[in-house]
């Protein structure tokens, strides 16, 4: 409907410029906009309760006569209290309206309504205060209850919703072909808008509410799918030579399979002059990623080209810096770490290697994006934990060479259907596939009646050499995390560990200080760590077999996954023990996922049902554009998106066929909010 997108929200009746701006503060500018503003629930109208069954304290509708004139009394503070008389025909009650000069007139003596409001039972029978009301004829089953903000009232809303469909043409001009709602079963547009808002019945807002949802996937499936296509630029950087067997006698191990897999995939991507690679590599926690990123960079660099490989924290890029660095030892490939607690001497003498073409592999967290950092001839980069970055910063980095190849590696099992709509621009290998050799993890949850006896089990196995994790308290929103990590670390030591050297790590440290506390862990020289949450990407000590978790209920199982995957990684027995007083059913459902399966897939799948997606990405940090009725946790329907759109692409030329400069339309205009200039 682009005609109602150019109509103004002011040319409603009843919208002046006060109200105008309270829309405006809603992103809603235009009546089209409007009608795409959607309930947030409903009431239901249809369920009509006896006067003489109302419950004290109840929200119910009854359906009632007028059976009194209205009489109106001022307050001594000059307010008006009204009241009159209804009955139906278990009995009567007492309706109280305040400051409401017209009510007589909206109210006729002997004409019937439904009223809906909290009833009360007073000395003089059941009273409601302030009901809404409608005419019978005119009562919706469901009414609609809109999110809400200053200045704009739900009857209002209302109001405004039924002049804006009342505008609509019979004949809508919809996105969504007839012939792909015929075969799909979709409603109309309008049938959709107008049971969404005003639904006739649950049947139908249940179709009207497929219909948008479906409609909007598909638009973000689609859009998705265009900005792949875009990205799809011919090689610039043809890697001719792979050098895959040379690394890999570089290593203390032979690669698994699915490590060999992943890289084949890479190589062929990067020999191929038609396409860059532009590739997710999706492994569980401890598949070994980063040997698949190394030896791709290997590979890049004897080929005489620059790498650069961005991680989302200083002690993960550390690690990887150390570890690379270690693996490349003997070769000649000269490497560099680049974070933002360099001295700037430091950053500028990497920032001046880069540029020379002197450094080949670079290591960093965000300061590699930044402005200075100038390349000689980037061709790959790698990001670790890519949920962790935006679309924007990816981009900003391969902006640092002339369409260099993208590797992206996550550690968060993603379900599938998720992952093709945030990857959906990147092709996808998976690593399903353990190194050999993995120890069992043996994952417990206790109460903290149990918490003394778990602490003497750490101390016993940090006295036969082995080394643990303590997750202590996520602290609430405001409260100082370093005090409570602090203190916590204190009792443990004074209490359970006073001989024996503890770390602790919190998100507030230095960064140097944090680097120094993570090596002293690394080296052994402390052999229990107490920490936030910071500790959850990526650490690699071998060493270590005990993970315990206090307050397991307040974390995302994916979380949880990725903490006990800290553990395990050596050639010894492990645990994980969560420790948690929640007793609800959910949270415990939750938590039992976690002892019964190590496979972050199926924990991933149970942790979208039960949390939603939020947990797979911080609230925006994904680049996608805000959807206005979808959720990303709703698989079905994301399904049905993917089948649209496979079947739109394989049967029509979507690109240029008229019938879909709706579909196309509404493609820029869900992707504005991004900034991705590909899609409008
Ligand atoms: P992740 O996929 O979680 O990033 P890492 O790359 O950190 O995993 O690897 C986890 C550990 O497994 C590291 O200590 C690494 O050296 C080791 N590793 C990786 N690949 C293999 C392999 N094929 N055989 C044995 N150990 C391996
Ligand atoms: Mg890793």
């Amino acid at each position: 409907m682009p005609s109602l997108y150019a109509v103004k929200i002011e040319e409603l009746r009843g919208v002046g410029k006060a109200k105008a701006e309270c829309f405006y503060r809603l992103g809603i500018y235009s009546v089209g906009q409007l009608l795409t503003y959607y309930p947030r629930t409903y009431e239901n109208w249809s369920d009509i309760t006896d006067i003489s069954d109302v419950e004290d304290g109840a929200t119910v509708c009854i359906r009632a006569t007028v059976g009194s004139a209205v009489s109106s009394n001022y307050t001594r503070s000059g307010k008006i209290i009204s009241k009159l008389a209804v009955y139906d025909e278990s009995g009567g009650a007492e309706l109280v309206f305040f400051n409401n000069k017209y009510i007589d007139k909206m109210l006729a003596y002997g004409a019937e309504y439904v009223f809906r409001g909290k009833a009360s039972h007073t000395l003089d029978g059941v009273q409601m205060v302030a009901p809404t009301f409608s005419k019978v004829s005119e009562a919706a089953n469901l009414s609609p209850i809109y999110p809400l903000t200053a200045g704009l009232n739900n009857n209002f809303i209302i109001k405004c919703m039924k002049q804006a469909l009342s505008m609509l043409p019979d004949e809508v001009n919809d996105p969504l072909p007839d012939e792909i709602r015929r075969k799909f079963r979709l409603f109309g547009l309008k049938a959709a808008l107008l049971n969404i808002h005003f639904p006739e019945n649950e049947e139908k807002l249940e179709l009207a509410r497929k219909r948008l949802v479906a409609e909007e996937l598909l638009v973000l499936n689609l859009g998705l799918r265009r900005l792949k296509s875009h990205k799809r630029s011919e090689n610039k950087n043809i890697i001719s030579n792979d050098f895959s067997a040379e690394f890999e006698a570089l290593l203390p191990f032979s690669l698994t399979n699915a490590q060999k897999r992943a890289i084949g995939d890479c190589m062929n991507d990067m020999k191929s002059p038609e396409q860059s690679l532009n590739r997710l590599v999706q492994g569980d926690v401890g598949s070994g990623k980063t040997a698949v990123a190394a030896s791709l960079c290997y590979t890049v660099i004897k080929n005489g080209m620059q790498c650069a490989f961005m991680a989302p924290t200083e002690i993960l890029t550390e690690q990887h810096y150390n570890s690379l660095k270690e693996l490349f030892n003997k070769t000649d490939i000269k490497i560099a770490l680049l974070t933002g607690s360099l001295k700037e001497s430091e950053k500028k003498a990497v920032r001046s290697g880069l540029e020379s073409g002197e450094i080949d592999l670079v290591i960093g967290t965000h300061a590699l994006i930044t402005d200075k950092t100038v390349f000689n001839n980037l061709a790959f980069v790698v990001t670790d934990e890519q949920h962790r970055f935006g679309v924007a910063q990816r981009a900003k980095l391969l902006s640092k060479g002339n369409s260099p190849h993208l590797l992206v590696m996550s550690a968060t099992p993603i379900p599938r259907t998720l992952g093709l709509i945030i990857f959906g621009d990147l092709d996808i290998s998976i690593i399903d596939e353990l190194p050999p050799g993995r120890q069992e993890i043996d994952t417990l949850l206790i109460d903290s009646s149990k918490r003394d006896r778990a602490l003497g089990f750490v101390r016993k196995e940090i006295l036969r050499g082995r080394q643990a994790y303590i997750v202590c308290p996520l602290v609430e929103e405001g409260d100082s995390d370093l005090a409570s990590a602090e203190e916590y670390a204190a009792e443990l030591m004074l209490n359970h560990f006073s001989d024996i050297p503890v770390g602790i790590l919190h998100g507030k440290m230095k960064p140097a200080d944090k680097e120094a506390v993570m090596a002293d862990f690394q080296r052994n020289k402390l052999k229990l760590l107490v920490a936030t949450t910071v500790i959850e990407v990526g650490i690699d000590v071998p060493n270590a077999t005990i993970m315990m978790i206090e307050n397991a209920e307040r974390f995302g199982l994916s979380t949880l996954h990725q903490l006990r995957g800290r553990v395990g990684r050596g050639t010894e027995k492990s645990w994980c023990i969560l420790v948690s007083d929640n007793t609800s059913d959910i949270s415990l459902e939750r938590l039992k996922t976690m002892c019964t399966t190590r496979d972050g897939f199926k924990i991933a799948d149970a942790d979208l049902k039960l949390r939603g997606p939020g947990d797979f990405f911080g609230s925006r940090q994904h680049g996608l554009p805000e959807l206005s009725i979808s959720s990303l946790a709703d698989t079905r329907n994301l399904e049905l998106s993917q089948k649209i759109a496979d079947y739109i692409l394989m049967y029509y030329d979507f690109e240029h066929d008229d019938m879909y400069r709706g579909l196309r339309g509404e493609i820029s205009r869900l992707f504005k909010s991004t900034g991705d200039e590909t899609l409008n």
